[in-house]
């Protein structure tokens, strides 16, 4: 059966209005999904009533970014409640540390000859929830900047020119944020952290020490090398696995929704968590 837990729509930096997503994923056959823009609970409730009208089953969830080490990690609560009081506080201080962020970037970008570049995302965003990836756009289509890879590399990335590093919450509260409102907390895309093997088990028993429950073991397309070097950390840290797409957009060797490689076998899949007892006849 097909699931898909990570994908964003234009509430954060995905391409697609919930519609489109709704349809790419009734198309794959996807019986259970989640939307998961970055610090926003935005396109719930009507993600939920709009997979329903397809037979889908949509659970609300949400991918937080987390400092941790003076690193930007990213953690996606899977089963929340998106009218929780604790989340929608967490989601007030990420928001202004986003805008905050935003600005600063801006002003970067202004002192070398980006004119008006912040009025200019937020136009192009059409809300305040600011990406780098709307700024990645904007340099692109409008200042003249190849692609976005060299947006990233030169300008926004954590060795560009314009990066600001921002303090996100912390692992431990962000984890805590998410069980109050009755989610699970999974560790996304562990492998994109560019951390060595020590720093990466050091993550994942800090993680499961403020009570993270688990692991994004496949994350889009990824080579079989790596699921299984992720697959076993989950094994050996018992987590339960999750599997997302992380779809934003369409692009060659990225993954469409619900068209991540297969779970391995031998791991709890997250579904089997509490969090999705709403999805029971969905899913086994
Ligand atoms: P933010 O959450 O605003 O820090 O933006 C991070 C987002 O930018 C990620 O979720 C990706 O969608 C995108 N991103 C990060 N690094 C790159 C990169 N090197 N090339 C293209 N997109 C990237
Ligand atoms: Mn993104
Ligand atoms: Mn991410
Ligand atoms: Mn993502």
């Amino acid at each position: 059966m097909k699931v898909d837990f990570h994908f964003h729509s234009q509430f954060s930096d995905g391409s697609y209005v919930l519609s489109d997503l709704i349809d790419m994923a009734h198309q794959e056959q996807v019986k259970v999904l989640s939307l998961t823009d970055h610090d926003s609970v935005a396109g719930y409730p009507e993600f939920c009533q709009l997979a329903s009208e397809k037979g889908m089953q949509a659970v609300c969830g949400i991918e937080c970014s987390v400092t941790w080490n003076r690193q930007e990690l990213h953690i996606i609560g899977l089963g929340v409640d998106y009218n929780h009081d604790r989340l929608l506080s967490y989601l007030a201080v990420q928001q202004e540390k986003r805008l905050h962020r935003a600005q600063n970037m801006a002003q970067r970008l202004e002192q070398i000859g980006f004119k008006n570049c912040y009025d200019k995302v937020l136009e192009l965003a059409g809300h305040l929830n600011i990406s780098r990836t709307h700024f990645a756009n904007l340099l692109v289509h409008e200042y003249g900047v190849k692609d976005k890879k060299v947006a990233f590399r030169d300008y926004l990335g954590s060795r560009g020119v314009a990066y600001y590093p921002s303090q996100w919450v912390n692992i431990e509260e962000t984890v805590a944020v998410i069980q109050a409102s009755h989610g699970v907390a999974v560790l996304a895309h562990p492998l994109h952290y560019q951390l060595t093997t020590a720093q990466l088990k050091g993550l994942l028993k800090t993680f499961k020490e403020a009570k993270g429950e688990g692991l994004e073991v496949i994350s889009g397309l990824q080579t079989a090398k790596d699921t299984q070097r992720i697959a076993q950390l989950c094994r050996d840290f018992k987590f339960y696995a999750s599997t997302g797409s992380d779809f934003h957009f369409c692009a060659p060797f990225r993954a469409m929704i619900g068209c991540q490689t297969p779970l391995p076998d031998n791991l709890r899949p997250i579904w089997h968590h509490d969090a999705f007892q709403s999805c029971g006849l969905l899913l086994e």
